[in-house]
Protein backbone atom coordinates (compact mmCIF):
# COMPACT_ATOMS: atom_id res chain seq x y z
CA UNK A 1 0.00 0.00 0.00
CA UNK A 2 1.26 3.56 -1.29
CA UNK A 3 1.34 6.48 1.54
CA UNK A 4 -0.99 8.15 -0.65
CA UNK A 5 -3.72 5.16 0.12
CA UNK A 6 -2.62 5.32 3.61
CA UNK A 7 -3.19 9.24 3.89
CA UNK A 8 -6.76 8.63 2.46
CA UNK A 9 -7.89 6.05 4.86
CA UNK A 10 -6.32 8.19 7.67
CA UNK A 11 -8.69 11.47 6.32
CA UNK A 12 -11.43 8.86 5.92
CA UNK A 13 -10.88 7.59 9.39
CA UNK A 14 -10.75 11.56 10.96
CA UNK A 15 -14.30 12.44 9.24
CA UNK A 16 -16.07 9.20 10.64
CA UNK A 17 -14.73 10.14 14.06
CA UNK A 18 -15.23 13.40 13.53
CA UNK A 19 -19.08 12.56 12.58
CA UNK A 20 -19.39 10.48 15.75
CA UNK A 21 -18.12 13.08 17.30
CA UNK A 22 -20.91 15.71 16.25
CA UNK A 23 -23.48 13.20 16.59
CA UNK A 24 -22.64 12.26 20.00
CA UNK A 25 -22.64 16.43 20.84
CA UNK A 26 -25.89 17.06 19.64
CA UNK A 27 -27.05 13.94 21.70
CA UNK A 28 -25.74 15.05 24.62
CA UNK A 29 -27.01 18.86 23.66
CA UNK A 30 -30.67 17.38 23.20
CA UNK A 31 -30.15 15.58 26.63
CA UNK A 32 -29.47 18.63 28.84
CA UNK A 33 -31.60 21.28 27.10
CA UNK A 34 -34.70 20.70 29.46
CA UNK A 35 -32.20 21.42 32.56
CA UNK A 36 -29.73 23.46 30.88
CA UNK A 37 -30.20 24.96 27.71
CA UNK A 38 -27.22 27.26 27.20
CA UNK A 39 -25.40 24.00 27.92
CA UNK A 40 -26.69 22.71 24.79
CA UNK A 41 -26.06 26.09 22.58
CA UNK A 42 -22.29 25.51 23.99
CA UNK A 43 -22.37 21.87 23.04
CA UNK A 44 -23.88 22.57 19.46
CA UNK A 45 -21.04 25.32 19.57
CA UNK A 46 -18.43 22.46 19.52
CA UNK A 47 -20.21 20.31 17.67
CA UNK A 48 -19.82 23.20 15.04
CA UNK A 49 -16.26 23.49 15.11
CA UNK A 50 -15.37 19.74 14.71
CA UNK A 51 -17.65 19.80 11.86
CA UNK A 52 -15.81 22.80 10.61
CA UNK A 53 -12.52 21.02 11.44
CA UNK A 54 -13.06 17.67 9.41
CA UNK A 55 -14.64 19.27 7.00
CA UNK A 56 -17.48 17.26 7.25
CA UNK A 57 -21.59 17.73 7.40
CA UNK A 58 -24.13 17.80 10.22
CA UNK A 59 -25.48 14.64 9.76
CA UNK A 60 -29.04 14.63 8.68
CA UNK A 61 -31.11 14.23 11.90
CA UNK A 62 -29.32 17.21 13.27
CA UNK A 63 -29.37 19.60 10.50
CA UNK A 64 -32.48 20.99 11.59
CA UNK A 65 -31.71 21.55 15.09
CA UNK A 66 -29.56 24.49 15.85
CA UNK A 67 -29.83 27.71 14.62
CA UNK A 68 -27.53 28.43 11.76
CA UNK A 69 -27.15 32.14 12.60
CA UNK A 70 -26.99 32.09 16.61
CA UNK A 71 -26.46 28.67 16.64
CA UNK A 72 -28.93 27.88 19.73
CA UNK A 73 -29.49 24.16 20.25
CA UNK A 74 -33.47 24.36 19.03
CA UNK A 75 -36.02 22.23 20.28
CA UNK A 76 -39.49 22.05 17.95
CA UNK A 77 -42.47 24.02 20.06
CA UNK A 78 -40.00 25.41 23.02
CA UNK A 79 -37.85 27.77 21.06
CA UNK A 80 -38.34 26.81 17.18
CA UNK A 81 -41.46 26.87 15.22
CA UNK A 82 -41.62 24.62 12.69
CA UNK A 83 -44.17 24.58 9.81
CA UNK A 84 -44.86 22.39 6.71
CA UNK A 85 -45.30 24.43 3.66
CA UNK A 86 -46.14 23.17 -0.07
CA UNK A 87 -45.38 26.10 -1.76
CA UNK A 88 -43.26 26.73 -3.93
CA UNK A 89 -41.83 22.99 -3.39
CA UNK A 90 -42.75 20.77 -0.29
CA UNK A 91 -40.30 22.09 2.13
CA UNK A 92 -40.32 22.44 6.73
CA UNK A 93 -39.83 25.98 7.67
CA UNK A 94 -37.48 25.89 10.51
CA UNK A 95 -37.97 29.75 12.52
CA UNK A 96 -35.70 30.55 15.32
CA UNK A 97 -37.47 32.25 18.06
CA UNK A 98 -34.16 33.47 19.93
CA UNK A 99 -33.24 35.62 16.72
CA UNK A 100 -35.59 35.11 14.48
CA UNK A 101 -33.74 33.34 11.54
CA UNK A 102 -35.67 31.57 9.35
CA UNK A 103 -34.48 28.48 7.63
CA UNK A 104 -36.05 26.07 5.31
CA UNK A 105 -35.68 22.85 4.21
CA UNK A 106 -36.93 20.94 1.24
CA UNK A 107 -38.24 17.79 2.21
CA UNK A 108 -38.69 15.07 -0.27
CA UNK A 109 -40.44 12.11 0.76
CA UNK A 110 -40.05 10.39 -2.47
CA UNK A 111 -37.86 10.20 -5.77
CA UNK A 112 -40.99 10.87 -7.61
CA UNK A 113 -41.96 13.73 -6.06
CA UNK A 114 -38.36 14.82 -5.85
CA UNK A 115 -38.63 14.80 -9.70
CA UNK A 116 -41.38 17.06 -9.99
CA UNK A 117 -39.71 19.69 -8.83
CA UNK A 118 -36.29 19.00 -10.20
CA UNK A 119 -36.93 17.82 -13.93
CA UNK A 120 -33.52 18.61 -14.75
CA UNK A 121 -31.57 16.18 -12.54
CA UNK A 122 -34.63 13.44 -12.55
CA UNK A 123 -32.46 10.91 -14.42
CA UNK A 124 -28.99 10.88 -12.20
CA UNK A 125 -29.71 8.59 -9.65
CA UNK A 126 -27.77 9.91 -6.17
CA UNK A 127 -26.55 13.04 -7.45
CA UNK A 128 -24.73 15.38 -5.18
CA UNK A 129 -28.22 16.39 -4.18
CA UNK A 130 -27.94 16.10 -0.15
CA UNK A 131 -26.54 19.18 0.78
CA UNK A 132 -29.55 20.92 0.78
CA UNK A 133 -31.90 18.87 3.00
ZN1 LIG B 1 -31.13 31.87 16.15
Amino acid sequence: MGKREIRKREQREKKRVAAERVDVLFTLAERVFPYEPELSDRYVEIALAVQRKAKIRIPRKWRRRYCRRCHSFLVPGVNARVRLRSRPYPHVVVKCLKCGHIMRFPYLREKKERNRWKPRRALSGSGPSEGSS
